[in-house]
């Protein structure tokens, strides 16, 4: 079997699919690996790294596409991508399909299997070929060190000679993998960090990295299948109240709150950024999905009264080689799984497949 893995053609986008490690694991599995040449250019990796690893070099998509059984991308197939792919190949991207009903369709209609790699079901055993997992661990990282950035001020308390400086203070919403990373990466860098989530079994996770959490009064709300759902707006009202103080104080915020499938909840209002301090930074990373405040925009950094609104879509492609480092183990883990005797098992009982097969016959 040929697998092709192709070069990302979305705006900023610099990961790529596949590293060169991965290639002799592919190959174990009984797959024939071709690359587009400079797939992994943007993220360090050089056509002559991955033909070292046994890779062939194809001149272009629609050359890698043509001679695949399976072709792997990290984003959903542009339009050009769609019209190269035949009846009967396996894609493998994120494919967002509860999001994208038309792209889903268009793979149905060529007879496409698409394995969708953000359907992964949120499971012990699937942890290690969850790319959402690996991929907003790293973002939460990443935005604490661009907040940090933009923050007029340092972190830590420091006593000089000049006088002391006092630690900044950090409020984190949305305590999954990328607020928990937020939370320590913060802590380490030696700010006052406090966080807020609609999921109660938040709170233990976020005092054990020493940070207090803001909770909302009420039911809150059971995480099913990993993901939050959408609250009420009773609720939103309740939180707005519990951390307005903290918003008032705080230096740098970052939002991560997202829920599968629908659009992000608006957490902070034009009204609560017009609170905080002057100079004060938000860091919103759920800004793809429509923002967690009222002011955030994708890819740009807005400011209201003294206040920076950063909105960066792709953190992950802000630190590419670790980043594609992790998804393709991610997607090796996952074909290996899939796999038996150099064959798809197709085994429907089997949860990750059934979950992940958003197109099939
Ligand atoms: P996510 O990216 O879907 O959402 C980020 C956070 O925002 C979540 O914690 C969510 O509860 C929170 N949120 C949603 N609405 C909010 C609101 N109105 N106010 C405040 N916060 C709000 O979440 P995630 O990072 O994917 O993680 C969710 C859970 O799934 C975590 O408990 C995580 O440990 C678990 N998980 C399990 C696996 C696995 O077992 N394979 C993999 C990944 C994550």
């Amino acid at each position: 079997m040929k697998l092709s893995v192709l070069k990302e053609t979305d705006k900023g986008e610099t990961r790529v699919a596949i590293v060169p490690k991965s290639i002799a694991k592919l190959k174990t599995l009984g797959f024939d690996v071709i690359v587009e040449t400079n797939a992994g250019a943007t993220a360090a990796f050089t056509d002559d790294d991955y033909s070292k690893a046994g890779a062939t070099i194809a001149q272009n998509a629609s050359e890698a596409i043509s001679s695949a059984d399976v072709v792997v991308k990290i984003n959903p197939p542009s339009e050009t991508d769609l019209a190269s792919l035949k009846d009967g190949q396996v894609w493998v991207s994120q494919l967002f399909h509860l999001l994208r009903p038309e792209l889903i369709a268009a793979l149905k209609e060529k007879g496409v299997k698409g394995l969708s790699l953000d359907a992964m079901p949120r499971i012990s055993r699937a942890q290690s070929m969850d790319v959402l997992s690996s991929q907003s661990n790293l973002s939460g990282y990443k935005s604490v060190i661009c907040g940090a950035d933009n923050l007029g001020k340092i972190f830590p308390m420091l006593t000089t000679a000049a006088g002391t400086i006092t630690p900044a203070r950090v409020l984190i919403f949305g305590v999954g993998v990328a607020g928990l990373q937020a939370i320590a990466t913060a802590k380490r860098l030696g700010a006052i960090v406090e966080a807020t989530d609609v999921r109660l079994e938040c709170k233990e996770q976020t005092e054990s990295l020493g940070a207090k959490f803001l909770m909302v009064e009420g039911e809150g709300v059971k995480g099913e299948g990993g993901y939050a759902k959408a609250v009420s707006a009773e609720y939103l009202e309740k939180q707005k109240a519990v951390v307005n103080k903290s918003l008032s104080q705080a230096d740098l915020v970052i939002t991560t709150a997202l829920v599968q499938g629908a659009k992000s909840p608006v957490l902070i209002s034009k009204e609560q950024i017009e609170m905080m301090k002057n100079g004060a930074v938000i860091v919103d990373m759920a800004v793809a999905k429509g923002g967690n405040t009222a002011l955030s925009k994708a890819d740009e950094t807005v400011v209201h009264n003294g206040v920076k609104i950063v909105g960066i879509s792709n953190f992950p492609a802000q630190i590419p080689t670790n980043a594609s480092e992790l998804l393709s183990r991610n997607i090796d883990t996952f074909l290996t799984h899939l796999m038996a005797e150099g064959q798809f098992k197709w085994d429907m009982e089997d949860e990750i497949t059934a979950g992940t097969l958003v197109t099939n016959d």
